[in-house]
């Protein structure tokens, strides 16, 4: 039986463990890491970059759509038509392409990839079902990072037309209705894709509005866009099943049942922690609900055992398991680190999309903080306008009493990269006066980020 002896082995190459491999390998740690699919994890093959992708066409097919009925820039096209199978091929080399960076990174670092699924013998052991046989690997440190799953409805088990969002990554043909089980980051964001390529798509979201943990004000250009292209969102209703005698799904709302004739069920009401499989009961874990409980430098209950990413719990970002990835390679390393971070930005990637770093207003106030805000429309914003993006706009939300910026939200066409300014702000302690301070080059939609500064200043320029 083959024995590997290492100092840090990683089980799952995700955006956790497999940055968490290579920063390790880069300052010469002897790592070993096991992945039982593909490298990059959920993130890379049915996540983040597969999701973008296919938002990517979404837009670029319903822009020559509205051009093709008339457009005041001048422009004239015909119909266009969309061959998804194609969509998909496009999008699966990306994959392709990252996948191999990501085991040339590895490799470049010095990481051995043992491909195969691994199992905890003990809190020092691990063996893994490769191809050739059991390959048993002892390491005097170990990261779990095995990820999350889909959450999965009793009454809508995954299975034929009841898909998640990996199905609806790879499917041949647009569906003529598409109803989708909860108005979160994921069902938002394939909900709008899949109503831009031509789907009647039908939004059912539990709670009394979309995206729940943002406030009105930030969802309204989202609302009032989805009403525009043809989106129906029920609120306040549950999905309980599919039909007996046809292809519907059966929700609930005040009450009263309701059926939806549909094609396809996109179910995207949350994920959990990967915990099955993996020999978890081998382990003495404490947990914190369904996920591995950490401290501020990764370190589960069990001494020389660290976890990282989502199989941690919320918030399921692939940044957040990167950061943490690098932090716990640095701590094996020797190095003093910690979590330390201010903030964690998220973004949804809408139309418009939405991004928030730090403190909402609502949530400065309940930490009982006395706040100032200052809020800057994109109509009012040069280089928005010739966008034909005015909707939306950015906040500031700062102490009250020093200016120190506490969060900063947005809305609008392209916000997602203003995301990286909002999170330096914030880490780098910034107060109002340095934002406004701070030359931001015209025409950009990043001057509506220092006139939100300038506003809460009370002295905005162009408002
Ligand atoms: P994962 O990426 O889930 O990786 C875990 C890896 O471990 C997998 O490759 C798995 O095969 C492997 N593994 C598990 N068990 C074993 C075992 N026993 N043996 C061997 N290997 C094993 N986040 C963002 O920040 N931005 C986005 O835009 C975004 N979009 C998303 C869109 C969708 C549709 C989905 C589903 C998720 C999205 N996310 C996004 C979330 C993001 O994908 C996750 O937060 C991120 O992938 C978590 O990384 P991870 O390393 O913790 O786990
Ligand atoms: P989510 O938590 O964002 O949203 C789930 C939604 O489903 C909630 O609004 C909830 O109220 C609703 N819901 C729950 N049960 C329901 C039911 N029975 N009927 C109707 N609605 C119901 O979860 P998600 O969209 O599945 O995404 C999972 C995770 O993936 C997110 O938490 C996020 O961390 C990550 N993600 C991030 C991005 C991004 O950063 N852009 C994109 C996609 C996914």
């Amino acid at each position: 039986m083959n024995e590997i002896h290492c100092k840090l082995l990683v089980v799952g190459a995700g955006p956790g463990g497999y940055v968490c491999a290579i920063r390790a390998g880069q300052l010469g740690v002897d790592t070993v890491i096991v992945e039982e699919a593909k490298a990059g994890g959920t993130c890379l093959n049915v996540g983040c970059i597969p999701s973008k992708a296919l938002i990517h066409v979404a837009e670029e097919f319903d822009k020559i759509s509205a051009y093709s009925n008339g457009t005041p820039l001048g422009i004239r096209v015909e119909k266009p038509q969309i061959d998804l199978a194609a969509t998909i091929a496009w999008k699966n080399g990306i994959i392709g392409r990252l996948n191999s960076g990501v085991q040339g990174l590895l490799r470049k670092a010095k990481v051995k990839i043992v491909n195969g699924h691994a199992r905890f013998r003990d809190g020092k052991t691990v063996e893994v079902e490769t191809e050739t046989g059991l390959q048993i690997i002892h390491a005097a440190t170990v990261v779990i990072a095995t990820g999350s799953v889909p959450l999965e409805l009793p009454g809508l088990p995954f299975g034929g037309n009841v898909i998640s969002s990996t199905e609806a990554l790879s499917l041949s043909e647009v569906p003529r209705h598409l109803a989708v089980v909860g108005g979160g980051y994921i069902g938002l964001e394939l909900g709008t894709a899949f109503a831009k390529l031509g789907s009647r798509v039908t939004i059912v979201e539990a709670t009394q509005k979309i995206l729940p943990q943002y406030d009105a004000e930030l969802t309204k250009p989202l609302a009032e866009r989805l009403e525009k292209i043809g989106v129906r969102i029920v609120v306040d209703a549950k999905a309980k099943s599919m039909a007996k005698d046809r292809n519907a799904l059966v929700i609930e709302r005040e009450g009263a049942e309701e059926i939806i004739d549909v094609d396809k069920v996109l179910v995207t009401v949350g994920r959990r922690a990967r915990l099955e499989g993996w020999g978890l009961e081998e382990l003495d874990l404490e947990m914190n609900g369904r996920a591995i409980r950490i401290d501020e430098q990764c370190r589960t209950s069990m001494r020389g055992i660290y976890a990282v990413g989502d199989v941690t719990g919320e918030p399921m970002l692939a940044h957040r398991a990167m950061a943490q990835g690098a932090m716990v390679a640095e701590i094996t390393a020797g190095l003093r680190r910690r979590w330390e971070v201010r903030c964690i930005p998220a973004i949804c990637f809408t139309d418009p999309e939405i991004v928030s770093a730090g403190l909402s207003p609502q949530e400065a106030r309940a930490q009982g903080l006395e706040i100032n805000q200052g809020q800057f429309p994109f109509h009012a914003n040069g280089r928005a306008m010739t966008m034909q993006a005015e909707d939306g706009f950015v906040r500031v939300v700062c102490r009250a009493d020093n200016h120190l910026i506490l969060g900063i939200q947005a809305v609008g066409t392209g916000v997602s990269e203003l995301s990286a300014s909002f999170a330096e702000a914030i880490e780098m302690g910034a107060r109002l006066e340095d934002i406004a301070g701070t030359i931001h080059a015209h025409p950009t939609r990043s001057e509506a980020f220092q006139e939100a500064a300038m506003k809460a200043l009370g002295h905005a320029l162009h408002s």
